[in-house]
């Protein structure tokens, strides 16, 4: 096999909590994470040529050694005990890019989860999965999770991972406006004083659980939604729209300022869709996905040992 190319979901954060901040400055998380339908698609493929290249038909994705792509293929190789100079091919990544860039969806950290379980086939290496959210956690805190995927609880720095039941298939429009939000930034904004939104985890639980979708849109909240609204006031008006064209529930992803607006049925999804993007300017981003529910495996901490 020369060549593999792998899907690189996004996610939402149906619930996202802070409960504290460690010494090293990170924060402290409790977060239900959801893989959505929309994805990238990652290309790697074995070329004579002994580096590391990446593309991306994305004018914003960079195209050397600061795509997290481009470092997953080197701590993977790093991690195999490979040098690249003493091997006869080197390593080509294409991204096509779906996911907004600098949304809150992790599209980056689904790049470099991509590459780590591609690299791990295509050169069979038979890491397990243990082993590349190991190596991911070097990466990001968000790059385990997207190696995991489905539906999980994030705990810790978003590296202790529990999986959880899926909930049903939910509906919703993506909104990105025409600019991209710092995760650190936020985080560095956020004060435990501003702890509004805050979700109700065990709620949603038991919404999934018990196939309730009601109970999932009254405990979903994202305490970082106040800090990325005061510093981008439009995304209130953006909630406020998507909610008065009939969406379900809205809730900001991540640290932004990607904004779902959810509905129970793809049909209201694709017509809020059309709504959304005959009056957003054009410049904004705007597409409907779902939530999908993969990955079978247990409960897994990537921390180092
Ligand atoms: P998160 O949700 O994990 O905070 P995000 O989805 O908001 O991340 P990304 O799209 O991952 O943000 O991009 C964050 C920054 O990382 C961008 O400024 C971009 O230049 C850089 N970057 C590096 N590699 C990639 C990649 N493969 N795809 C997109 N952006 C990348």
């Amino acid at each position: 096999m020369q060549q593999i190319t792998v899907p690189a979901y996004g996610k939402i954060n149906l619930t996202l909590d802070i409960t504290g901040k460690r010494e090293d400055g990170y924060h402290e998380l409790v977060t239900l994470m959801q893989q959505v339908e929309l994805h990238d698609d990652v290309r790697i493929r074995l070329s004579p040529k002994k580096r590391i290249s990446v593309l991306s038909d994305h004018e914003s994705v960079p195209r050397d050694a600061a795509n997290i792509a481009y470092r997953a293929a080197q701590e993977l190789l790093c991690f195999a005990g490979l040098d690249l100079t003493g091997l006869n091919y080197g390593i080509d990544i294409f991204i096509a890019k779906r996911i907004p860039v600098e949304g809150g969806m992790a599209g980056g950290s689904a790049n470099a989860a991509a590459v780590l379980k591609g690299l791990n086939r295509l050169l069979n290496l038979n890491l397990s999965t243990e082993e590349l959210m190991r190596i991911g956690l070097r990466l990001g805190a968000d790059v385990p999770y997207c190696i995991f995927g489905g539906t999980a609880v994030a705990r810790g720095i978003g590296e202790i991972l529990t999986r959880v039941p899926s909930p049903p298939t939910m509906w919703m429009v993506l909104v990105k406006p025409d600019f991209g939000v710092s995760t650190a930034l936020v985080y560095k904004n956020f004060s435990f004083h501003e702890r509004l939104c805050r979700p109700d985890l065990d709620l949603v639980l038991n919404g999934i659980e018990r196939g309730e979708i009601v109970d999932i849109y009254r405990g979903m909240g994202n305490v970082l939604e106040s800090v990325t609204l005061r510093l981008y006031p439009v995304l209130q008006d953006i909630k406020r729209r998507l909610a008065d064209w009939g969406a379900e529930a809205v809730l900001m992803s991540g640290s932004g300022p990607t904004v779902c607006a959810f509905t129970r049925s793809p049909e209201l999804a694709k017509d809020l869709c059309a709504t959304a993007q005959r009056n957003f300017p054009a410049s904004y981003r705007v597409v409907t996905t779902n939530t999908i529910s993969v990955g079978e495996e247990g409960n897994i901490s990537a921390r180092a040992e």
